[in-house]
């Protein structure tokens, strides 16, 4: 791991464009005033507690790093620096790169490690919190209550085909859109949860996870300036997929207790450039489902004002508390929305990255030109497998919501216990609680907090909102574990944490 660091004491030191915007290495030379020593890289992007998400970039780190490394950079790396060229001289024109402090100068080294760069449509992004939390949880040997994937494997029968498909010899290129029988799957599940009758051929599109179904769609379907609708908290790739389209987003935040969606806001938020509407649900990480009115009103919306829905289901089988509604079973929406959708969650493979996207035809187009030039097509002998896997009998679907409605028996049961204020959460295998009674500042220092003293790791909330105050006292749980892992994880928790 590397940590970059600037000099304290304004001796020459130079700045590495880490991850960050606007930070100029002409300017970060001599002339800089003094700096403090920031650490960043792929270390946890915390500061003073909190994650800095726009514009920073050397940041300092909470939890330290195991090395430093001091850059220095002459001021001519840069032929421009508007244009932020790395001068193709630059082995010569560059001072060197050291683990201890320079006095003066050094002299040009072919050891070099040339700035990070990012375009600038992922600039503001850092190494995301999903993959940030499971390090420390390793780090720190904590429990992983953060990142959403199953502590225990999929279904033999679906592993099965899998392996059964390779063996057959079905390792080359897929069609590009999805192997028939996946399509044809996808098409039958889809008819028998919402009675839609799509086309598989037109109207499926088979892509690596429902991730790039969801970056296809506003690649091929949004237009740079066009607005985008979201709800906050929202999934972490929304955004990422809606700055690489060039989209301008609009966020109405969803409020606890029950996280319902202001309708009134959202009727002000739609402009005649709104393109879209992305929602979610059920919803990560609140848990909340979007109920039949609030989807009759979004529909309503998206009809008189011609937006598009793109919707985000991902959990749709891990409905507990409330029947699923996909939207675009609703009335006159069917023709406006892209239905997404994958294997992972509902099969405990998150690791196969196998989703696809529904559309009318006319949206397919846009989607799957965006797909053919992303992916091109995705795993052939897992979506023969994948095909399988959904045409599996309801009861797989029954077993799957029984043994999930006792693991979050244990944690809802365990956080209340502990003192947490639990919010409702209808779907998905997360659950959202209020961690203030516990005392600290907010939810990054918390989850800081509960990692190295508690031994258990959860994902603060505030990454999933444009103003990350909204989500400061929210920190998210999952119980995709198995049960012996949530009830240690509760037993850490109501031995260390004390209501403050
Ligand atoms: N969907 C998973 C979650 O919400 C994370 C997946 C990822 O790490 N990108 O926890």
């Amino acid at each position: 791991m590397i940590a970059w660091s600037r000099l304290d004491d304004g001796r020459q030191f130079g700045s590495v464009n880490l991850s960050p915007p606007r930070i100029n290495l002409a300017k970060c030379s001599k002339t800089q005033p003094k700096g403090r020593t920031w650490h960043g890289g792929s270390s946890p992007s915390f500061q003073n507690g909190r994650i800095e998400r726009i514009g920073e970039m050397l940041r300092p780190s909470i939890f330290g790093s195991t090395s430093t490394t001091v850059v220095t950079l002459s001021k001519s790396l840069y032929k421009s620096s508007s244009k932020r060229r790395i001068n193709t001289n630059y082995p010569s024109a560059m001072a060197t790169i050291s683990t201890v402090p320079i006095e003066k100068e050094a002299e040009p080294t072919l050891k070099i490690n040339p700035p990070v760069q990012v375009a600038k449509r992922l600039e503001k992004f850092k190494t995301t919190i999903f993959t940030q939390m499971s390090m420390l949880a390793i780090k720190h040997g904590a429990i992983n209550l953060g990142q959403g994937f199953p502590n225990f494997d999929g279904p033999e029968f679906v592993k099965e085909a899998a392996i059964r498909a390779i063996r057959e010899g079905k390792n080359q290129y897929a069609r590009g859109y999805g192997v028939p029988d996946l399509n044809s799957a996808v098409a039958g599940r889809f008819r028998k949860d919402t009675g839609l009758v799509v086309d598989p051929e037109k109207e499926v599109t088979v892509t690596s996870g429902c991730t790039e179904a969801i970056v296809a769609t506003m690649l091929g379907l949004i237009n740079p300036d066009d607005e985008v609708i979201i709800f906050a908290p929202f999934y972490d790739s929304y955004e990422a997929a809606l700055s690489m389209a060039g989209a301008k987003i609009k966020s109405i935040t969803l409020r606890p207790p029950d996280f319902s969606i202001p309708i009134n806001e959202l009727k002000a938020a739609v402009s005649k450039n709104t393109r879209a509407i992305l929602i979610n649900t059920p919803h990560n990480p609140t848990g909340k489902m979007f109920n039949v009115e609030e989807l009759n009103a979004i529909a309503s919306l998206c009809i008189e004002n011609d937006v598009l829905v793109f919707s985000d289901e991902v959990y749709d089988k891990l409905a507990f508390e409330a029947d699923h509604i996909s939207i675009a079973s609703l009335p006159g929406m069917y023709e406006r929305t892209v239905t997404m959708n994958s294997l992972g969650k509902t099969f405990s493979l998150t690791g196969w990255k196998i989703g696809w996207a529904i559309a009318p035809p006319h949206l397919t187009w846009g989607l799957r030109q965006a797909h053919s030039f992303i992916t091109f097509a995705t795993s052939t002998p897992l979506q023969w497998a994948a095909a399988e896997a959904l045409r599996t009998p309801d009861s797989y679907y029954e077993e799957l919501k029984r043994d999930y409605i006792a693991k979050k028996a244990i944690l809802v049961e365990g956080l209340k216990a502990v003192g947490f204020t639990v919010y409702p959460s209808s779907g998905t295998y997360f659950v959202v609680v209020d961690h203030t009674p516990f005392g600290l500042e907010n939810d990054v220092a918390f989850c800081e907090y509960l990692i190295k003293e508690v031994g258990v790791v959860a994902i603060p909330t505030s990454v999933f909102y444009l103003n990350p105050e909204d989500g400061k006292n929210l920190v998210r749980f999952t119980f995709c574990k198995d049960e012996q892992t949530l009830k240690d994880a509760v037993d850490r928790m109501k031995e260390k944490l004390r209501r403050r």
